[in-house]
């Protein structure tokens, strides 16, 4: 059986266009990678509450939020199975996605396999991560009102996100390994000017210290070196947010669909389309601005609806 669309990825993106797709009579076929962890899911499965998206004034928890999406796109039809795409053929027509040896055939496939913040990964860190660990400022500053926090990164991102934290925090510590950043030069200007910024040149984190609380453990400090002398210390800090960059998770397409250096599909402006046609792609997979639910959503939206027209075209 050919099907009309097959989705890879199950975040808010690819749940969404799987709504669409479902509600245009297209039956999609989800593929949402596995449990546990967060790859039935996608990124929102890693954190506690969400409280910028419409229509939730209360706030949501990540993995409550999913289970939505993924309710909804059942609703109307969606078949979702919990499994990983390993390995694509997109020259040959139908497309052909492959689960080890089982083989689906499709005439067009959405891409939402969504994108990984890059952490630490220094020990105590997985159990800090949503009790001061962080790796979206857009997301999680303002739970930091008046309080210290750090950011780790010296690119351009990371200038963005210490900057922003400063409308919240009395103080933002940017530690980065190096003796200046790697930012842009407005963006550095920005930070060394900022009097709420403090530069932690040379220095690299080594770990954490955690405070007990009434809801569990709780970032108190980060465990730091300075790469010149030798010299640890600690900084205390209540918010820490890694800034050192995102993975798209775009192995998979490799030398067949365009990419940025970074490996984010490039797809055409305004659209969804890819350089395949009858490829789309959406959310985080091709966005390394904004990277938020909304918009992935959104795109998602948006790859459904361009497949169904791309689909119109082909009779
Ligand atoms: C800790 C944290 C907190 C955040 N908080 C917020 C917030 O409060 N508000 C907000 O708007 N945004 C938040 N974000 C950002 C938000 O999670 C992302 O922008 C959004 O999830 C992107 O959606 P997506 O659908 O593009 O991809 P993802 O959510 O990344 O989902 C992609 C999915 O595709 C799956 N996948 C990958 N490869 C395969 C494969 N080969 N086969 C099958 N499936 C595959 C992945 O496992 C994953 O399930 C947060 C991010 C993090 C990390």
């Amino acid at each position: 059986m050919v099907r009309n669309v097959i989705i890879i990825g199950s975040g808010p993106a690819g749940y969404t266009a799987a709504i669409y797709a479902s509600r245009a009579n297209l039956q999609p076929l989800l593929f949402a990678g596995e449990p546990p962890a967060h790859l039935d899911g996608g990124q929102l499965m890693l954190t506690t509450d969400v409280e910028n998206y419409p229509g939730f004034p209360e706030g949501i928890t990540g993995p409550e939020m999913m289970d939505k999406f993924l309710a909804q796109s059942k609703r109307f039809g969606t078949e979702v199975q919990m499994r990983s795409v390993t390995k694509v053929d997109l020259e040959s027509r139908p497309f052909r996605v492959f689960l080890g040896e089982e083989v689906h055939e499709s005439k067009t496939i959405i891409i939402a396999t969504g994108a990984e913040a890059k952490w630490l990964n220094l020990p105590g860190e997985k159990e800090l991560h949503n009790r001061g660990i962080s790796a979206c400022a857009t997301c999680d500053g303002a739970l930091f009102g008046g309080k210290v926090v750090g950011v780790v990164g010296g690119g351009d991102s990371a200038v963005e996100e210490a900057t922003f934290l400063t409308r919240f925090a009395s103080k933002v510590h940017m530690i980065h390994r190096r003796d200046q950043l790697r930012a842009s030069k407005i963006m550095q200007d920005r930070a060394l000017s900022n009097p709420k910024i403090a530069m932690e040149w040379n220095t690299i984190p080594e770990g954490y210290s955690a405070k007990e609380g009434k809801h569990g453990p709780s970032l108190a400090g980060v465990k730091v070196r300075d790469t010149n002398t030798g010299e640890t210390r600690e900084i205390p800090m209540d918010g820490f947010f890694m800034a050192i960059g995102h993975k798209p998770n775009t192995d998979l397409f490799t030398g067949v669909l365009d990419m940025d250096e970074v490996g984010y599909l490039k797809t055409k402006p305004g659209t969804t389309y890819t350089n395949i046609e009858g490829v789309f792609a959406c959310g985080d997979v091709q966005d390394r601005h904004y990277r938020q639910a909304v918009t992935a959503a959104g795109t998602g939206c948006m790859a459904a609806i361009d497949a169904e027209r791309w689909i119109e075209t082909q009779h």
